[in-house]
């Protein structure tokens, strides 16, 4: 590995040097966002002092400039992706956004009575409550990929899973609470076996992998801005041109449009028949600036101190006596999910957080996976491109003291 200027990228993000409580912030609740480094603070204001004005509309200077910084990002997000086309990019609110557009236009396309959808069990809320609206509307039924106690998908089971019934699978790339990373490219390609189109829930994927969405040949790809370093807001919904052609509008209003007559509307092209009204323009064009700082980096050099991070932080847990890892599967990406023996995960999270240390306690909004492993929550560790050993190490000895205090 060539050198990580871990010292540079930690003086990027001005939010590290805050104290909690006394001690420097150890911020490791990444999964549920991702800080802001200054070049996206920036962009952000340079946006309302210099640009701000609404897109794709007006004529004049300022609009012309702001459509072309946003039009800027979808390339540059294309790029990342590698998406055959621009136009295979919707701009979305988040991956919550990206996955109810696809379930409802989709499904209300494609979905019928008896047909079945299929996703796992480490979904996000987010991947299980659309599909189950649409398939309550539908009349289909929602099926669930059993998962095994390391937290790995049942591969036999979803091979045995798909069928001519199965309209489309949707999975997460990794597990915001058990950091599992599934074999999407396997799970893909058999679903492709039999015609049936996958979408990828990429939120805890896109800051910590290099995702190329045709060399996965996936059908959608969704994913969150403020999870890779970018604004709230904003998100992405890649789709295949071949399905979005064949989808109707998910939402109506302004910008969806071709022309609007009383008697019949005809919607816009690709990607503008999926993004009705407003969107959140600063968002947007700063998430371009979000990719751009994760490319100076590059997102394998991340990937791979990232990596090391998380071997580094399993061991130097693992070696604390009542630890009990949630998720210990052969492939994993950036979380670690534990519970200390006999405390609730809340009471380590508030001690936690009394030494400095920013955790996420609970359900991670994963509650059928809490039930299949008959637990309340879990302590989950989620690490980002700046955190270090050191952050590992305050985090090691603050669950050794949430231990001895709560044991
Ligand atoms: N999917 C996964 C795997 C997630 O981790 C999250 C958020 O934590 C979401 C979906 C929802 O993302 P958002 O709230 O940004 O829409």
């Amino acid at each position: 590995m060539t050198h990580y200027d871990i010292d540079s990228i930690r003086a990027d993000f001005p939010i590290l040097k805050t104290k909690v409580n006394g001690h420097p912030l150890v911020y490791l609740d990444n999964g549920a966002t991702t800080q802001k480094p200054q070049s996206v603070i920036n962009a952000i204001t340079d946006y309302y002092t210099q640009i701000n004005s609404n897109v794709h509309r007006g004529v004049h200077h300022l609009s012309q400039l702001a459509t072309d910084a946003y039009e800027v990002t979808r390339k540059k997000i294309s790029e990342f992706i590698n998406a055959a086309h621009d136009y295979e990019v919707i701009l979305t609110s988040g991956t919550t956004h990206s996955i109810n557009l696809v379930a409802n236009s989709y499904g209300k396309q494609f979905v019928r009575e008896g047909d079945e959808i299929v996703i796992s069990a480490m979904e996000h809320h987010s991947n299980i409550v659309p599909w189950q609206m649409i398939c309550e509307d539908r009349g289909a039924k929602l099926r669930v990929i059993p998962i095994n106690d390391e937290g790995e998908l049942d591969m036999e089971a979803y091979a045995a899973m798909l069928n001519e019934r199965v309209k489309l699978v949707s999975i997460t790339y990794v597990s915001n609470t058990l950091g599992t990373l599934n074999p999407i490219k396997e799970v893909i390609k058999q679903a492709h076996d039999q015609d049936i189109p996958v979408l990828i829930d990429g939120a805890q994927a896109i800051q910590h992998l290099d995702v190329d969405v045709q060399a996965l040949d996936v059908d959608f790809f969704a994913f969150s801005g403020h999870k890779m370093y970018g604004p709230t807001g904003v998100g992405v919904l890649y789709g295949k041109e071949k399905w979005l052609d064949r989808m109707p509008p998910y939402q109506g209003g302004g910008d969806m449009i071709k022309e609007v007559r009383f008697e019949k509307t005809i919607y816009n092209e690709l990607p503008f028949k999926f993004e009705a009204g407003t969107p959140n323009i600063e968002a947007g064009i700063c998430l371009g600036t979000a990719i751009d700082y994760i490319k100076t980096t590059g997102i394998n050099q991340i990937a791979l101190y990232e990596t090391e991070l998380l071997k580094y932080a399993t061991k130097a847990l693992s070696e604390i006596d009542q630890i009990r890892f949630i998720g210990t599967a052969k492939e994993k990406s950036s979380v670690i999910s534990f519970l200390v023996n006999g405390a609730h995960p809340y009471d380590v999270g508030v001690i936690l957080d009394k030494l400095g240390v920013a955790v996420r306690t609970g359900h991670h909004c994963t509650q059928p996976l809490m039930e299949r492993f008959d637990i309340p929550g879990t302590v989950r560790a989620s690490i980002a491109m700046y955190n270090t050993k050191e952050d590992i190490d305050l985090l090691v000895n603050a669950v050794k003291k949430a231990a001895s205090m709560l044991l």
